[in-house]
Parts: C-alpha cells; structure tokens; sequence
C-alpha cells in the first residue's frame, strides 16, 4: 500500500511537457503586427511610422492666456468636439463643454475656447 502511494506521488510530481503553436519567421522574431493591423489600427500604424505620433490628435492642450481675443485653439474633425477644462490646477473633477466650429465659448473659470479645422490623418 504504501508503495503504491509513493509511485502515485512520484507520478504526480513529474512535470508535464508544454507545447507552444508560436511559430517564428524566418528571422528568428514575431511578424510585424503592420502585416496583420487592418482598418484604423492600420491607419494609426503607418501615421506612426510617418512620423505622427499623435493620429487621432488625443493630447493634451495647454490653455493659452485665455481672453477673448485669444482662446484656446482646439482643433476638429467635425462641427463639434466635447472639451474638458481642468479649471484649477488640484480640481478633481473636469468641467465638460461642447465647442462649436466658428463660435468661441467660455469656461466657468474665465478661459476661452475656440474650434478650428483639425488636419486631416496623415
Ligand atoms: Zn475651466
């Protein structure tokens, strides 16, 4: 009895054989993900590879001074665009606000905003 316990627990112990289906080119490396991206992804990845890091222009603006007479340019692709103003620099929520193209509006702590054309994608 006891040695079959033994065998069954030196049986259980051994470590199994992993297999991977992961096949390598040629070169010895994963296929370039360009070769696979389709539709947007694509898009996104050759403008990266043209030297825009920024396709979708997602950043993050700086306000500028703030007056009326110069506000802050938020570019567009379309004739309105949703835009949150951190108001002050330790606010813990964003203030939300839709800009519309040829207007400029005013945030509630003072600074002005105004939509303009957005470049098109590479
Ligand atoms: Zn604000």
């Amino acid at each position: 009895m006891a040695s079959l316990i033994a065998r069954s627990i030196a049986q259980n112990s051994r470590r199994g054989v992993q297999l991977t289906s992961v096949r390598f080119s040629s070169k010895g490396m994963m296929a370039d993900p360009l070769d696979h991206a389709t539709g947007l992804e694509k898009q996104e990845l050759l403008a990266k590879a043209a030297g825009n890091d920024n396709p979708f222009d997602m950043r993050v603006y700086k306000r500028v001074s703030g007056d009326q007479t110069n506000p802050t340019m938020v570019p567009s692709f379309y004739e309105k665009r949703l835009v949150g103003c951190i108001c002050e620099e330790d606010a813990t929520c964003v203030n939300w606000m839709w800009l519309e193209k040829g207007a400029t509006k005013r945030c509630e702590c003072g600074y002005w905003f105004q939509l303009i054309d957005g470049k098109p994608l590479v």
